[in-house]
Parts: structure tokens; C-alpha cells; sequence
């Protein structure tokens, strides 16, 4: 049972400088009484509190409600965290004295890093198989690029995985495999080298994950897993397994008997429509600026609509990947048609979402609010690639990377918007989504601060359907968290509550009365 549905610890007194609740009846207090997992009062004055709850004092800090990350990738952000983080290389040849100095220190292990960014290097490509042989001495490396939809590997895996009826593996021009592989390629990869990971390296994983998401103050996730992603077997540990924060997963499939068969009612996230900017793969209504080609859609209109209605008749949520204006347009005209076929309402009730939503034609934006769906978006991906000279202008020259992630504009239509970070094509960070998100690169398509804590915390409960949870208000489930906080800039996550239970923080205290210093 994950620890947001259990039925919470002994009852606490949180007193904080501030409570910012997110609640419009009472959007400002100090002091919140947690009992049976649920917020059961907030006030201004403590001592107005009901009680024999146990005190826990959290001076200088500010309680709001926990955090939701609502598009995640769990085992590859644990495997990074206890493996090879490429994000601050920037080099092939740096790339390759980490990739060294890592095999040495872990003996046994497969090299699972991520974060390389060919764009970025002198070289002007990642490393090649040859390459990574030698810096690995022969142990299987797999280095996925920071958008997640590439990867590079070893000459030996290279000729081991199965990979000779996959799409994507790039060859030099004698026709040989050079390492990189794309698409289905990388995807076909990854499962390939999850399969051979030492199933302790994976539990690690896991559990180290789920215990960083925690001390960042995030009480719940959306695992974006799948066929093409880590498996079911992984799917399956996060839905059974024990941890300390809420994991709510997706399977990326238009499989509704897998997840019948589990008693979800959500599905899709990672069921892609089209690729990434990155990879060249998202599909565009016109060329890119510095390759032939618009990317492609990879799903029929005809099945999407088909298998959209059903899950829609089954009140069950889909969740469509698309990035380019093209994807979005196919996700929109789909989402119309199941409309037209079971209904507006209960393409409503559905709530289905679109995965980053990232470049909209102006025009789709009102329909997308009049369908109900949840823009579940990445601000960050605006600091990462939104720059001058950046990933967006050079795939889209510089007139239509100005129209990349229009928050503003989205959130202006009545479009709920939920914020994710995609791990590992980022980090966990819900405050530098915040901050990404209140300094867009262009101003129009800003948030304000309020707006962008909402979208971080209560749109990714409307992005799961979880309308009890999210404010602060008596009867909500309590998921909150405190941080230090200096002018508008958070510092370190003090505590974070998970269904009324501590899962970061300071001890609780062991008898009611006693007061419990958090910085102490
Ligand atoms: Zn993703």
C-alpha cells in the first residue's frame, strides 16, 4: 500500500511562519492539525487548535501542499542517481573520463548514465561504441541523451542486443552500427540492458528515488512507464511496492486489459504520438530549420480514435505524448472525435492529458480547454532549450521556437495546467519548474508565482483525477510540505507529510505536548 492511502500517524500540530493553503476561503494561516492522514484544522493561532496533537515547530519556514511531479521516469532517475550523471560534461572526451572513472569505482555494475547533450560538445556528436568499450573496459555502458529519446553504447552490446530488426540504429557511412541509437532503437536498448541489470541495482534504484523525491518535498508522482519504457515488471515493483511517497502509474499502451487486469483507471503517458525536438522525431506542421523532413505521427488517426472512445467509455484516463504543433493538432482533432462519439461529457469526466503539449497553434489552444484535458507540461525544458541560439531555435528557427510552452496562454483559455520535470531529461526540482515558469524566456507566456504553485501542486491532482487531495483544507488528504524560505527563493525541503505521515523530516515527537524544534 503506498504511504498516501494509509490511514496516517498519530495526530500533528504543524506550526509554521506561514501557511500558504492554496484554498481560496483561507489562503493564509500558521498552524494546520493533521489527524487519520487528513488536515482536520487550520487557523491562525495554534493555540485555537484542538487538542492533545503531537506539536512539531517549524520556525522560519513556510507549509504549502506537497508537491506533485506529474511526469516522471522513476527507475532511470534512481539509476542516475546512483549512477552516471553526463548533465555537467561538456565533452565527448569528458564524457569518456567519466564514463572511466565510474567503471573503476563500480565493479560489476552496468554503466547506466544519462544527460549527454551532443549539441552542446565541440565534437558536435556523442561518443561512439568503440569509444565507450575502451573508457568502460569492456563492461556494457548505456548513456541515454538528456531528451531521453537517444542513447549511445558499447561495441560489445552493440553486437549483442537485439537490435537487427530495429528502427533507428545509425550507421557511418560503411554501413556500420556507430552506437547511436534512436526511436525504437534506443528503446529496444534500454529494456535489453534493464533486463541484464542485477535486480538489486534496480531495488537500489527504486528505493533511492523515491526517498530523494521525498526530501524535495514532492508527495506524489506520475510514473510514465510502458512497453518502450522500463517494462512491466518495473511497472509492477512501483505499483506494489512500499514507499514513502504516492506513485501513481501510467502505462504507456493502448492496452486497457493490462490495465484492467490491475485495477488502474489511467493509462497512456508515454503512448507517444510523436518524438522529441531533440531527436528530430517531433512531428511539425512544417519542415525543421536545420533538417529535411517534419518528424512524423506514429499512431493512425483511426486507432487512437478507436481506442480513446473505449478507455473513454470505461472512464478510463489517457494520457497522449505529443510535442510538435503537429502531434498536438492529431491529439486535439482525436480527443474531438471521441467527443463526437461518446460525448463531451465524458470526454470531461475522462480528464484525459496531453503529455508536454509543447508547441501549440494559437487557434487549438480554446479547444483544448472546451475538451477538459490537462496540459501536463515541463517549464524547465524553457530554461534548458528556450534561450537564444538554443535546441528550439536551431530545430525551429527563430519565429516558431517563440511559441514553445505557451504557460501563459494555456492557463489564460482555462486550460489546467500540471508540472512535471520528465526525469531524466531533468532533474526533481518543483522549484526550479516554478521559477522556469515565472521567468519564461518570452514574457506572454509567463505565470505568475501563485499560478505556477498551483500548477505544481494542485493541477498535478487534477492531472490524476484526486480532487480530495491538493489544498489545504480540513478534509483534505494531508500531503504538505515546509520549506526555508529567503525572500521568493525556497531553500532546503524541512518536512514533507504523505497522507498525514512524516516521510521527511524531524522525529515525530513521542508524546502529545511536546514541542519539536524542526532546525534544531
Ligand atoms: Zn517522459
Amino acid at each position: 500500500m503506498p504511504a498516501a492511502e494509509a490511514s496516517g500517524g498519530p495526530a500533528l500540530l504543524l506550526v509554521a511562519d506561514r501557511v500558504r493553503t492554496l484554498d481560496a476561503r483561507r489562503p493564509e494561516a500558521r498552524a494546520v492539525l493533521v489527524d487519520s492522514g487528513r488536515v482536520r484544522w487550520v487557523g491562525k493561532d495554534p493555540s485555537d487548535a484542538p487538542a492533545g496533537a503531537r506539536r512539531i515547530d517549524l520556525a522560519g519556514t513556510v507549509l504549502q501542499p506537497a508537491f506533485v511531479d506529474a511526469h516522471v521516469h522513476l527507475t532511470a532517475t534512481g539509476l542516475l542517481l546512483g549512477g552516471l550523471d553526463l548533465s555537467v560534461c561538456r565533452s565527448v572526451e569528458d564524457c569518456l573520463a567519466s564514463v572511466a572513472a565510474i567503471a573503476d569505482v563500480t565493479p560489476g555494475r552496468v554503466i547506466w548514465g544519462s544527460g549527454w547533450d551532443d549539441l552542446a560538445y565541440p565534437e558536435g556528436r556523442p561518443p561512439t561504441a568503440e569509444e565507450l568499450a575502451r573508457a568502460a573496459g569492456g563492461r556494457p555502458v548505456l548513456l541515454t541523451r538528456a531528451d531521453g529519446h537517444s542513447a549511445v553504447i558499447d561495441r560489445i552490446s552493440l553486437e549483442t542486443a537485439p537490435l537487427a530488426r530495429a528502427e533507428g540504429v545509425e550507421r557511418d557511412s560503411d554501413g556500420h552500427p556507430t552506437g547511436l541509437l534512436r526511436r525504437e532503437a534506443a528503446h529496444v536498448a534500454r529494456r535489453w540492458f534493464s533486463a541484464e541489470l542485477p535486480q538489486a541495482q534496480l531495488r537500489e534504484a527504486r528505493a533511492l528515488v523515491a526517498r530523494h523525491a521525498a526530501s524535495l518535498g514532492i508527495a506524489s508522482v506520475h510514473e510514465m512507464n510502458g512497453p518502450d519504457q522500463m517494462g512491466a515488471e518495473d511497472f509492477d515493483a512501483w505499483r506494489q511496492g512500499h514507499w514513502p511517497i504516492e506513485v501513481v502509474p501510467y502505462w504507456g499502451a493502448t492496452d486497457l486489459d493490462f490495465v484492467a487486469a490491475r485495477g488502474l483507471r489511467q493509462v497512456g503517458g508515454a503512448l507517444l504520438l510523436d518524438g522529441t525536438l531533440g531527436s528530430h522525431t517531433a512531428a511539425l506542421e512544417e519542415d525543421y530549420a536545420d533538417t529535411a523532413g517534419a518528424g512524423h505521427l506514429y499512431e493512425a488517426d483511426t486507432d487512437l480514435v478507436a481506442f480513446v472512445s473505449e478507455a473513454t467509455r470505461q472512464r478510463v484516463q489517457v494520457g497522449l505524448h505529443c510535442i510538435g504543433d503537429r502531434a498536438v493538432r492529431q491529439a486535439v482533432e482525436i480527443l474531438e472525435a471521441v467527443a463526437g462519439r461518446c460525448g463531451l461529457a465524458a470526454v470531461h469526466a475522462a480528464r484525459h492529458r496531453l503529455e508536454h503539449c509543447a508547441l501549440v497553434a494559437t487557434p487549438l489552444i480554446p479547444r483544448l480547454a472546451a475538451l477538459g484535458v490537462v496540459a501536463s507540461v515541463q517549464p524547465t525544458f524553457d530554461i534548458m532549450w528556450g534561450r537564444r541560439g538554443g535546441l528550439y531555435q536551431r530545430r525551429l528557427g527563430a519565429q516558431r521556437a517563440e511559441r514553445m510552452n505557451p504557460l501563459g496562454p494555456l492557463v489564460d483559455a482555462g486550460v489546467c495546467l500540471a508540472f512535471g520535470s520528465d526525469v531524466t531529461a531533468t532533474t526533481l526540482d518543483p522549484w526550479a519548474a516554478i521559477h522556469a515558469a515565472v521567468h519564461h524566456h518570452r514574457p506572454a507566456f509567463r505565470l505568475d508565482p501563485e499560478t505556477a504553485l498551483e500548477a505544481a501542486t494542485v493541477g498535478g491532482r487534477r492531472a490524476a483525477r484526486q480532487d480530495a487531495v491538493g489544498r489545504i483544507a480540513p478534509g483534505q488528504r494531508a500531503d504538505l510540505a515546509a520549506f526555508e524560505i529567503d525572500g521568493d527563493h525556497a531553500e532546503a525541503c524541512v518536512l514533507t507529510v504523505v497522507g498525514g505521515q512524516v516521510v521527511h523530516g524531524p522525529p515525530v515527537p513521542a508524546a502529545a505536548g511536546r514541542a519539536q524544534g524542526a532546525r534544531a
